[in-house]
């Protein structure tokens, strides 16, 4: 059938991944850092994820494709926010982000707050690289 469905320009998507939230159906998803339809048969057609993009790089185009598929996007969603439930055993936890050079400072002020409070707190400190990789455990 032709219908209205979303295309992206992969070289204008710059991966913010705001297209994604905005989509209602699931049907977008951010793979190797570009945004990617999984399914045509997922994306409505209406075009909530277009107004979202910063960049213009995804349009509506009349196109040859799948039906959309309600009931599958139903499954799809109840799976996603399945996967969506805490897997943390402990509650509450905390992550703080700070710059690398005022670890030092913190990490001594962290010890001592602890130390005074008298309660066996759990605690971690890890090191991240800008680009998410663990640098230090
Ligand atoms: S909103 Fe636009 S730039 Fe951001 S991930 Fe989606 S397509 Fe890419």
């Amino acid at each position: 059938m032709k219908r209205n469905i979303v295309k992206i320009d992969e070289y204008k998507c710059n991966g913010c991944g705001l297209c994604v939230t905005a989509c209602h159906e699931g049907a977008l998803q951010l793979i190797d850092g570009k945004a990617r339809l999984i399914s045509e048969s997922y994306c409505d057609g209406l075009g909530d994820c277009l107004p979202e993009c910063p960049t213009g790089a995804i349009v509506l185009e009349k196109r040859e494709t799948s039906e959309y598929d309600e009931e599958a996007v139903k499954k799809h969603m109840e799976k996603s926010n399945e996967n969506l439930q805490s897997k943390l055993g402990q509650w509450p936890c905390q992550l703080k982000l700070v710059p690398l050079n005022a670890c030092g400072g913190i990490l001594q002020a962290v010890k001592k707050a602890l130390s005074n409070s008298g309660k066996m707190i759990p605690w971690n400190v890890v090191t991240i690289s800008t680009d998410g990789r663990i640098l230090e455990d």
